[in-house]
């Protein structure tokens, strides 16, 4: 049963060391967007190759 949308269940690996004092995501390593997804957090993990990078403006 497919619903045709396929996310990952669970975000990249995240680095609990860096996340371990990060008040953006609590430890976490990730951070919920508002559609309810997961993501790294951008304040302490590191910027990964942007590969999902769209096309940017101007
Ligand atoms: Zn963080």
């Amino acid at each position: 049963m497919a619903h045709g949308a396929h996310r990952n269940p669970f975000p990249p690996h995240p680095d609990l060391a860096l996340a371990r004092d990060c008040e953006q995501c609590l430890g976490w390593g990730t951070v919920v967007t508002r559609d309810g997804d997961h993501e790294l957090c951008h304040s302490c993990q590191p910027d990964s190759a942007g590969d999902e990078e769209a096309a940017a403006s101007g």
